[in-house]
């Protein structure tokens, strides 16, 4: 077993906000990747309490418990750690962590934009209680800054945390970076800006897993438009899976983020889950 996929039909049958109904066809569309070879499709289980009041406060998750999406991205949060643990494990080497209402614009006490609870989180705080594992990178690609990935790990030097978005800025010791990722960009440009910005750090670094807020909102055509095709998202994926190849012995976790057009989320992540499956 190398690649686990984190899904919950639960995923599938709502109009999420933000993102709306675009894994309507999960995990149906995945069906022939699903089979390949050493590629394991999970049902996510929902993050307890205990482990999401390891980042949140009492008072935000008291709110976000009233919502009619809180299940959602419990399960979304329980994947993503999951994941996490089976790859501290060796169960695992790779995954695929589907999200709804779960991700980077969630603080510790404040969330917006269609994620109310962090993934990375919990699932860091997870490995490191379990495994005493301490340092990860966070690369994020979706079209927004990552305000709620920024909040939760301010302070805390072991993350290096990646976040193309609107704005040249490094914080942190260099570990908090920002990058302009440029409205009218290409899919070579964007790339070459990931090479740049993102590989040479987390090189230095030497994390023990890569997540990846996987966000596609930057299709053409998407809420989050900087003129990037479907094709670049694959791409990107296999760049990134090379690198974290290179630097953590492949140690890799993409969780889905914003866009809502269902028929990229359909042509992108059967692809990737193809690419990390590859020995
Ligand atoms: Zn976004
Ligand atoms: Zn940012």
């Amino acid at each position: 077993m190398k690649t686990g996929v984190f899904f919950h039909t639960e995923f599938s049958l709502k109009d999420w906000p933000i993102i709306g109904n675009k894994f309507r066809n999960f995990p149906g569309v995945m069906k022939n990747v699903l089979s390949l070879e050493g590629v394991s499709l999970f049902e996510s289980k929902p993050a307890t309490e205990e482990m999401l009041l390891k980042v949140h406060t009492k008072a935000h998750l008291k709110e976000v418990k009233q919502a009619w999406y809180y299940k959602g991205a419990t399960l979304a949060v329980g994947g993503c750690m999951e994941a996490s643990g089976r790859i501290a494990k060796g169960e695992l080497v790779n995954a695929l962590v589907f999200s709804v209402a779960a991700g980077h614009h969630a603080e510790p006490s404040y969330a917006w934009g269609g994620t109310y609870l962090s993934c990375t989180g919990p699932s860091v705080a997870h490995v490191r209680e379990e495994f005493g594992i301490t340092r990860f990178a966070i690369l994020d690609t979706d079209s927004h800054h990552g305000n709620g990935t920024r909040a939760v790990f301010r302070d805390d030097q072991e993350i290096l945390h990646v976040c193309f978005c609107d704005d040249d800025r490094i914080e942190g010791n260099g570990t908090k970076i920002d990058v302009n990722a440029g409205w009218r960009t290409n899919d070579e440009e964007y790339l070459d800006k990931v090479r740049k910005e993102f590989f040479t750090r987390v090189r230095d670094f030497k994390p023990f897993i890569i997540f990846h807020n996987f966000g596609h909102d930057t299709c053409e055509g998407d809420y989050g438009d900087r003129g990037l095709t479907q094709s670049f998202f694959p791409l990107l994926a296999e760049e990134v899976k090379k690198c974290a190849d290179e630097i953590c012995e492949g140690r890799y976790v993409i969780i889905t983020h914003g866009g809502y057009l269902r028929e990229v989320a359909e042509h992108i992540f059967p692809r990737i889950v193809e690419i990390l499956a590859r020995p």
